[in-house]
């Protein structure tokens, strides 16, 4: 008897390329905005010295630069107090020309990084961490969506997968990632499992997904026999590996990769083992899926924020232009 393996290759869904797209798209809008003396603005505190954090600033700032959107950097040392990081978000709460607030995390150890977060006006909020924003979206009213999980359902939209009435499953519950993106699929009609470390029979749960979202912070953890044939896989983790043998566990299939990882030291995997690209029936790669949607969705919940914070002249100037099923409404 002839026994044949069935092997698929999943169709990647390109972060690049959809964060392309929204850009093009948000930078017409900013166009308009700008025209009419609505620039959007967005403040990024960036407090200590963080190297990751820097980063991280420095290419929200860039991409600010790229769409037009006004952008300052404000940079308290690293022995900031909670009173002063408070007065600071104060001041940028009143400042008109701010429409978004970004507090990059993490804060230093001794400020009330809770305090400084709610002390954000919600309408500024272009993190979507704020407790008002999180109800909204509990409850399904308009607001700002924490960029992560809003730029996972851009990618599944955009790419015409299928949410209604699909078994979606979420790994992790984190409130940054997992609780809202469960919510977001609730509200788009999927049949929504959180998953968590105390879960059990992970594996057997993973396997009744027909969308898998990845975002537990486990390098390769879900095994590419765990993915139902065909499923769709959104892989937020973001995991930095520099053991070798642990490159070799996740890159034996990829010797380009495993190449890679040998000449720099180090390599980005997610959550999921990269097998499941032969099982799957999309998966978005790390790095290159989610990760450039983060930033991305930051973008447009800045020119949102901007939007409804100065609704009567961003209507006025936005008629004419007005493009419906544009990102983040
Ligand atoms: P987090 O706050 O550490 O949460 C991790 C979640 O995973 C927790 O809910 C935890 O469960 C769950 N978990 C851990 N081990 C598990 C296990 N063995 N089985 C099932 N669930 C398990 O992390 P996060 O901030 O949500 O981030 C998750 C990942 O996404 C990280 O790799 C992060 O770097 C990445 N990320 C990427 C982006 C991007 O732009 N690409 C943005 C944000 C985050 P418990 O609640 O029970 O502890």
């Amino acid at each position: 008897m002839i026994f044949f393996e069935l092997r698929m290759t999943a169709r990647i869904l390109d972060g690049n390329k959809i964060r392309d797209q929204i850009f093009a798209e948000l930078a017409d809008e900013i166009r308009v905005l700008t025209a009419a003396d609505i620039r959007p603005g967005l403040a990024a505190v960036l407090t200590g010295d963080n190297p990751a954090s820097h980063l991280y600033v420095k290419s929200k700032i860039a991409a600010c630069e790229q769409l037009g959107i006004a952008s300052g950097l404000i940079t308290p040392p690293a022995t900031a107090t909670t009173l002063e990081m408070l007065n600071l978000v104060e001041g940028l709460n009143r400042d008109n020309q701010v429409d978004g607030i970004l507090i990059q995390l993490p804060l230093p150890p001794q400020v009330d990084t809770k305090r400084v977060l709610e002390a954000v006006d919600p309408a500024k909020d272009v993190d979507g961490f704020h407790p008002v924003n999180l109800g909204r979206l509990v409850s399904g009213r308009p607001g700002l969506v924490a960029c992560t999980p809003a730029g996972c359902m851009e990618l599944l939209r955009r790419n015409e997968i299928k949410i209604e009435g699909a078994n979606a499953v979420v790994l992790g519950r984190s409130d940054i990632v997992g609780k809202p993106m469960a919510l977001l699929l609730m509200h788009a009609n999927a049949t929504v499992t959180i998953c968590h470390s105390k879960t059990q029979n992970l594996p057997e749960v993973v396997r009744r997904a027909d969308i898998l979202v990845a975002a537990m912070g486990k390098a390769g953890f879900v095994q590419a026999d765990w993915i139902r044939p065909g499923a769709t896989v959104i892989d937020v983790g973001t995991n930095r590996v520099t053991d070798p043998a642990e490159a070799e566990r996740l890159f034996r299939n990829f010797p380009e990769r495993m190449e890679k990882f040998r000449a720099k030291g180090a390599a980005l995997a997610g959550d999921v083992h990269p097998d499941a690209v032969n099982v799957a029936g999309a998966l978005t790669p790390v790095p290159g899926g989610v990760g450039p949607m983060t930033i991305t969705m930051l973008m447009s919940n800045t020119v949102k924020a901007a939007r409804l914070r100065r609704a009567p002249a961003a209507r006025r100037a936005m008629q004419p232009a007005a493009s419906p099923g544009r990102a983040g409404r």
